[in-house]
């Protein structure tokens, strides 16, 4: 089954109970058992729920994996993955990872003694010099945001494999669609289903698939354990969105191309950041380890107070935290989703206060670039 194909008839494409083509909202907490513990698979919906199930099957599949779980955000997936590490664990982190991702190893999982180190996993170098005796983990953002740093995830884990380390890619940017790191040799991968996966700004929901039956079990038992299901009116959403996850990365990326091409040239702006851009400098692993570079761009209009100018400005692209949707979304990430990241260890790599990132979204592009065009033009 080819990709798309997979989008609209993997994992549960129907109701086996009435034939509808549409997994229904089972919105329930409890089974009824015939006998003591006997039942049909569910007994209670933290355990298990038929249609987050469906949901399960289908990010599965759709990364390729062993066995998919949904969580009530991107960032309870995360940390429930973490939740498989022990006090006295070591994390290496991409250095530009998401600020969420940051906040919780920094301030909360540092806390249960599970420390973490921040590289540039773009570096195997960087990466070899920070493994410790009890480094257990690489956790990995690729691309990156918002600065868009590529890393290779098959020479990345064929670190983690010689030093036995569990890799955990982020997918988030480039969704199932376009990267599939399990292929490349990764153990994990999570999303933010809240972005790409959802891809209407109208779901919170994070997603991990894990490469294997022991990491399912493990997982399985945290998921069950600490409880930070997907609840089944979201899991239904998202399997609605993901049947158009094709066609959206397909558009979003044809957009993404002309504003990138737009920006190159325009006055205002010192410097665009686009994996599909042959300059920059992830481009050559970005074509061999993903079918494509996404919707996602940020540039730079050195100035802080420019910043302001084009943001008020902008008529489509609305400000808002977050990404990945229909809409076209516009933020400044020194001020926003990477805030809680100090302005030092900003400034250390690259997040200047001039940086803008844009989602692209769905809309015709000629209004898109008109309305890049007179924001950036204005002042
Ligand atoms: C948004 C985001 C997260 C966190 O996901 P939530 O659904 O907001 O909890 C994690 N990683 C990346 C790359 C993200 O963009």
């Amino acid at each position: 089954m080819r990709t798309k194909t997979q989008l609209i008839h993997g994992g549960v494409s129907s109701d086996p109970l009435t034939g509808a083509v549409s997994v229904p909202i089972y919105q329930v907490s409890t089974y009824q058992q015939e006998g003591v513990g006997k039942h049909k698979g569910y007994e209670y919906s933290r355990t298990a729920n038929p249609t987050r199930a469906a949901l399960e099957a289908l990010v599965r599949d759709l990364e390729h994996g062993h066995r998919g779980f949904a969580f009530a955000s991107g960032m309870a997936a995360i940390t429930s993955v973490m939740m498989l590490f022990n006090q006295g664990d070591h994390v290496l982190v991409t250095d530009d990872v998401y600020g969420g991702t940051f906040r919780v190893m920094t301030q909360v999982l540092n806390r249960l003694g599970i420390s973490s180190t921040f590289v540039d996993t773009s570096r195997v170098d960087a990466i070899e010099a920070a493994i410790q005796p009890n480094t257990k983990a690489l956790y990995l953002e690729t691309p990156t945001n918002p600065l868009l740093k590529v890393t290779d995830i098959r020479q990345v884990a064929a670190v983690a494999k010689a030093h036995h380390l569990t890799l955990i890619v982020d997918n988030t940017f480039l969704s199932p669609y376009w990267q599939n790191p399990l292929d490349l040799g990764a153990d994990i991968v999570v999303h933010s289903a809240t972005k790409y996966l959802g891809g209407h700004s109208d779901v919170v929901a994070g997603i991990a698939v894990v490469n294997s039956e022991a990491l399912a079990d493990r997982l399985h038992y945290i998921q069950n354990a600490t409880g930070s299901i997907l609840g089944p009116q979201d899991a239904w959403l998202l399997m609605r969105g993901i049947k158009t996850l094709g066609v959206r990365m397909e558009e979003h990326e044809r957009n993404a191309r002309r504003i990138v091409d737009f920006l190159g040239q325009h006055p205002s702006v010192c410097k665009v950041y686009y994996p599909g851009l042959p300059d920059h400098p992830g481009h050559h692993v970005a074509r061999t380890q993903a079918r494509g570079f996404g919707g996602m761009i940020s540039f730079d209009v050195g100035e802080a107070d420019k910043v302001d100018a084009v943001l008020n400005k902008t008529r489509y692209f609305t400000l808002a935290e977050s990404l990945g949707a229909v809409e076209s979304l516009i933020s400044v990430p020194a001020r926003m989703t990477h805030a809680s990241i100090p302005k030092a260890r900003r400034d250390e790599l690259g997040i200047s206060d001039g940086l803008i990132r844009i989602s692209v979204g769905l809309e015709d592009v000629e209004d898109l670039l008109e309305d890049l065009d007179q924001a950036l033009s204005s002042h």
